[in-house]
Order: C-alpha cells, then structure tokens, then sequence
C-alpha cells in the first residue's frame, strides 16, 4: 500500500523523466526555500518539480493521482496562512511558466502563464499602455497563479476590487489529470455555473491552473495625487474614509501604518519617516485633492504632504509595501491578522485591537487597506516563550471573533490556509452559512475524489 506523502523511488524517476533531472529535487539542500512561507508555516515536501508546460503540469499530476500522492502548486510561497506548504508529497513551483502569451488591446484582456509576477505582467503591460490593477504588496515576487488561487487583494483594490473581479477564464489540469477550460475571454458570458470564479480562492486545493484570461484596463489617463497624512491617533481614519465616502469619493489607494509600524521602517530599513500614531497613504484625482485635504484638516491631521513627484509618491508606496517584512524583522514570531470589517466599523476595530493588545500585554503594529476595512493587525510574540505565544493565539482569536460578532469576514484576502479553518467555520455558521459549508465540502470531492491537491487544509478541514 502506498503511504500518502511518500515518494516512491519509481515516481522519482517517472517525474524526472518528464520535467528532467534539472527541475526535479529531492535533496534537502534543494528543496530548503520550499520549507516555508512568508509568515513561516513549515512543513517539508518530499520532491519538488518546475514543470515547463501544461502538458508536463498534467503528466506529473497523473504519476501523483496514480499513487495517491498530495501535490501543493505553487507560485512564489508568498503566502500567509500555511496554504503553500506541504509535508511529504509534491510541490509544484509553476514559475518556469511564465510567458505572456497575449496582450488584447481591442478586447480588453491578457492571456498569461500562471508563474509571471504580478509586476512582470504590469511591467510588459505598460509597453502597451494598459494595467492589471489588483496589487497585493508582494506584487514584486507573487505569481498570477498564486494571486488568483489567493483571491488576493492589495494597495488598489479599493478603487479596482481583487483577483475575482478581473479574472474571465482558466485552463486549469484537474487532480486526474485532465486539463479543462473555465470561462471566456469575453466582456460578457452565461454559458453554464461560474466555474472560473470558484477557482479563485481555491488555495490549490481543486486544480493547478495554467493559464489565465484576465481582464485589462488602460493607464488611467486622469491624474491622481499621493497624500502622506499623519494623525495622532488611530480611530480618525475611520472618521477620514467615511468621510471621504459621504462625500461621494473613491480614493485610488487608502492605506494605514502606525508607529509601530514606521518606527520598523525607519528602524530596518533606514527610512525616515515622521513617527506619529497613525499615517495614511491617500491617492485621490487632481480635481479631488482641495476636498479632501479640508477632510483631512477637519479630522485633526497633524501633517499633510502631497508628493512632489512620481519619485516620491513611489517611495511613499514602497514604505507601504516593506511594512510587513520590517514588522517581521523585529520579532521572533508574528501571527499576521486579515479580518475584514464593514468600512463604517473601522474606528471601532482599531480601538479593539489597541484594547486586545492592552489586554495581552502584546505588541501588535497595524497597517492595511483602510479603505475596503482590512486592515492588518501583526500580533507580535515570542517564539521561545510559550506565555507569550499563548497570548498571541487568545488575542488573535479575539479579533476573529470580534470581526465576526460585528458582521465581518475572518478573512479579507489572505485566505484560509491551515491559519483559519476554525474561524471561516464560524463565520459562516454564525451568518447562516452552514449549508454553504456543507456544499464546499461536496465540490472539493467534486474535484478531488481522492483528496491528493493540497490536502489537510481550508475546506476540508474547517
Ligand atoms: C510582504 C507581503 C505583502 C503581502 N501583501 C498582500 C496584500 O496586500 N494582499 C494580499 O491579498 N496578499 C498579500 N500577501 C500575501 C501573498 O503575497 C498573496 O496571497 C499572493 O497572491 C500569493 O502569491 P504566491 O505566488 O506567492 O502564491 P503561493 O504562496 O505560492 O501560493 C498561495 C496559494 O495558491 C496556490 N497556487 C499557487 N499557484 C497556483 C496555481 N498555478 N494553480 C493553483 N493554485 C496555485 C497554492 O497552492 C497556495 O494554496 C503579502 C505577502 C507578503 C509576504
């Protein structure tokens, strides 16, 4: 009987013979960078494999549907909740696919491979004047296959959306083996269940996806301004984006960091950035800006910088986008929180969290996309002390189950992984749900009647 996880030495061989000795690992000075991902769930894969074609996705599949053995796709491991992680089986790193195949200017849409990041496809997309919107802050390394898999969202989304508002069609190989297409690349469809749209978020527990049809927009020809405001506190964000949106405005970007997280910045990566309770990061358009820097005033704003140029708005961006890692780099352990709260809760939440963290005795920094209500808390521990770990794990089940109590999601963007089953089941038996949850389950073993695609997480165990 085979075990499940194991790789037998005839697989070995079977999977070389596809993907070549080159792109098939097994030793564990090869295969350390797949141990873990961003937010350090790790688990030890048994081989891992860098296909270079659908056809090698699908062959390779077939050997671990064959043997019953787990197989994890994976992009850039960028992920947060343990979803890219695998113990025993098969990782799949699909970023040797990573050609933008075609580039619709007319119809409005990119045909891509799934390995490309996101800001490689936005990097050939601008040679065409266009842009793919959703911007999770890892967009320098994620993969489209991960973002989509992710249902990531990120800096943009409250202006665009994320990942499930600008993906049309898949291709993606089935557990079997077999390859299908989910989708058009059409404006509008309605032939038959939104399969495309249950790909994304599946956290590579359906199918491997090799290939996206996503949608494009051009370069906004509007000119938009980048605000750095500070506060000294944090509940008048919430009063500045309900404001802003009493008023009938949609900021492009509207990002939170506290001083915990700028003292990181300033401290790990030698930024220099005024240390006050709260900094907001706003894009807003040229006939907007007088509006809402009197909104800004208003709500008590300590100080207000419009960027000078391209230049500085772009740094303003990228101390945005480095938060989470100079967090990171000042702890031993962070559990990272993702709950996503109806936008006119936001003051409340943040005072929750600052009571949590008073509570816990806890540091926990804040930063995230204010503007859609998910902002996340990055609760600090120590991973030698199990006191301290403890505390981590009592306040951050606290914030889920606020977030819950309160109409929220225990999850804006991050997904579910093996950081949150527990709490999506809650969520979803606390909002009439439990059916949803009981339908969930049927269409993985829809998909997965064998339970070998990234098994022992999300669904099937919440
Ligand atoms: C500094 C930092 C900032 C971040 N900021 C954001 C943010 O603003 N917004 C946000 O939403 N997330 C954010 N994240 C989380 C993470 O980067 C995103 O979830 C990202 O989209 C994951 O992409 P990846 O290529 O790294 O996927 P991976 O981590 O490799 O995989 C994630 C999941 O996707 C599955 N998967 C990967 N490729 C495929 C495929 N081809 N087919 C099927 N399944 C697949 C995997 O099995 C896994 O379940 C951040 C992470 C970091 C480290």
């Amino acid at each position: 009987m085979n075990m499940p996880g194991r790789i037998e030495e005839r697989q070995v061989q079977q999977i070389i013979d596809i993907a070549g000795k080159e792109n098939t690992f097994v030793q564990q000075s090869q295969i350390d960078d797949y141990t873990h991902d961003m937010a350090d769930y790790s688990a030890t894969p048994g081989l891992v494999v860098r296909p270079s074609s659908e056809r090698e996705v699908a062959e390779i599949v077939r050997v671990a549907n064959e043997t019953g053995t787990p197989i994890l796709p994976r992009g850039a491991g960028s992920s947060l909740t343990g979803a890219a992680v695998i113990e025993g089986g098969i990782i799949m790193d699909l970023r040797r696919m990573a050609s933008v195949t075609r580039v619709d200017t007319v119809n409005w849409y990119v045909q891509v491979q799934p390995g490309i990041s996101l800001e490689d496809l936005n990097k050939e997309l601008k040679t065409h004047g266009f842009f793919f919107p959703p911007d999770p802050a890892s967009s320098y390394i994620c993969t489209v296959g991960g973002a989509i898999a992710e249902g990531s969202g990120g800096l943009r989304c409250v202006r665009y959306g994320t990942m499930k508002d600008w993906v049309l069609a898949l291709r993606v190989v089935l557990p079997s083996g077999q390859v299908v297409k989910f989708g058009e690349a059409l404006s509008k469809n309605r032939a038959g269940y939104d399969l495309v749209h249950l790909m994304v978020g599946s956290e590579g527990t359906l199918g491997i996806i090799t290939e996206a049809w996503l949608k494009i927009i051009p370069i906004p020809s509007v000119r938009t301004k980048r605000f750095l405001v500070t506060f000294d506190n944090w509940e008048t964000t919430g009063e500045v984006i309900k404001r802003l949106r009493s008023s009938r405005i949609l900021p492009h970007l509207f990002e939170f960091l506290d001083r915990d997280n700028v003292l990181a910045l300033n401290e790990k990566l030698e930024m220099h950035m005024d240390e006050a309770e709260a900094t907001l990061l706003v894009d807003v358009e040229d006939s907007e800006v007088q509006t809402v820097e009197d909104i800004f005033r208003q709500c008590g704003a300590v100080k207000i910088t419009l960027a000078r140029d391209e230049e500085e708005a772009d740094a303003f961006y990228q101390a945005r986008s480095m938060a989470y890692l100079a967090v990171k780099a000042t702890a031993s352990g962070v559990q990272v929180e993702d709950v996503c709260l109806p936008i006119d809760k936001l003051a409340d939440y943040l005072k929750m969290v600052k009571q949590v963290a008073a509570k816990y005795g806890l540091k926990i920094p804040v930063n995230g996309h204010a503007g859609d209500g998910n902002v996340h808390p990055l609760i600090l521990y120590e991973k030698s002390d199990e006191k301290s770990r403890d505390s981590a794990n009592l306040a951050y089940e606290e914030i889920c189950r606020w977030a819950i109590s309160m109409g929220g999601s225990v999850t804006g963007e991050h997904g579910v992984g093996l950081q949150k089953p527990k709490f999506m089941r809650e969520q979803l038996e606390a909002h009439d749900g439990r059916e949803a949850l009981r339908i969930m389950k049927e269409i993985k073993k829809i998909f997965d009647p064998y339970n070998i695609m990234n098994p022992g997480k999300y669904v099937e165990i919440a």
